[in-house]
Parts: C-alpha cells; structure tokens; sequence
C-alpha cells in the first residue's frame, strides 16, 4: 500500500511462510486509503490503512498482512512501526522507519529485509492472539525505537512459537 518493492513484499510473505509453515499469498498492490495523510505531522493515519485492509479481509478468516513504505501515526504515539488488532483479521507494517535511510544512512537491503521479517512476524503474531513477550530476543518483545527491533531476532521463542502454533492449529482445523 504505497511505494514498497516487489522484493519487500516477497521477503515479508517468504518469511511468514517459513516461519508458520503455512500458506502465504501475495496479492496485487491495493492502493493507499483516501485522507490519511496529516499535512501538520507529515506522516499517515495507520487507522485509515488497518480500515482498507479488513476491508479487503479475506472472507475465510485468513489474516491479511498489509505493508506500506509509508510512516504511520495514530495521534498517542509520534509514529509506529506496525499495528494490529488483537486476535483481529489484519497487520499493518511500515517500512519506512526501517530503512537506514531514514536515518541518513546508505540503502542496505539486508539490514532492511532483517528488520522486516522482525515487524511482520511481530503484528501477525498479534493477530494470531499474541501479547508483548518479556523476552527482549524474540520477535514479539515490545519495539518503540529501532535500537529495540535491531536487537531482537526475526523468530519468536519457545513459549510464543508454541501459543502460535496452537493458534494456527485451531485455524487449520476449522478448515481455513
Ligand atoms: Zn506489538
Ligand atoms: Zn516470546
């Protein structure tokens, strides 16, 4: 949803493909939501971006993972890197404040492509029903800064990787 590359969607869906074991398709781009840019913050409501997409949420009860190149705000927080709803149909991730050149630095596809599987194993986990994980390691463990998502590994923990499973196991059972 708005100026991401082909090969961030695909490393976002390989990913969550390898980590779940499970079914994973990349759809066509889907647009950007009408109204959510704020010309005073410069940055996008992630509100209008998690309304588009459960509104092209599959009616089968798959989740839908959604990314955009664009910097999210909701107006508690100076910006966020992904939003999901609890148990809920869809994730959001941005990609923006995970490129170093965000931060002045040079592009480095590896750097981003790590941080990316970190965000998106993250708010899907969320939409699979899991909390914030006290284990600063796993993919789960509350991110506000990028210091926080560059020392935590793209995989969950023992505990998390066990609630997930079970999660997708209830899934697959009800013929999803
Ligand atoms: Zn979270
Ligand atoms: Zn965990």
């Amino acid at each position: 949803m708005g100026d991401v590359e082909q090969e961030v969607v695909d490393e976002a869906a390989r990913c969550l493909r390898e980590t779940l074991n499970a079914a994973v398709d990349v759809w066509p781009a889907l647009g950007e939501p009408a109204g959510a840019f704020d010309s005073e913050r410069g940055q996008y409501s992630a509100t209008e971006y998690l309304r588009l997409l459960a509104g092209n949420a599959p009616p089968n009860g798959s989740k839908i993972v959604g990314l955009t190149g664009r910097d999210l705000f909701i107006p508690m927080l100076t910006f966020l890197f992904g939003q999901a709803q609890l148990r809920g149909p869809v994730a959001l991730v941005s990609v923006a404040r995970l490129r170093p050149e965000f931060y002045g630095l040079p592009p480095d596809s590896e750097v981003l492509a790590s941080r990316l599987r970190k965000e998106v194993l993250h708010e899907t986990g969320h939409a699979f029903g899991l909390i914030h994980c006290s284990d600063p390691g796993c993919a789960m463990s509350l991110s506000t800064a990028l210091q926080h998502v560059d020392a935590k590994e793209a995989a969950y923990c023992a505990s998390c990787r066990r609630m997930i499973g079970r999660a997708l196991e209830g899934f697959r059972k009800e013929g999803r």
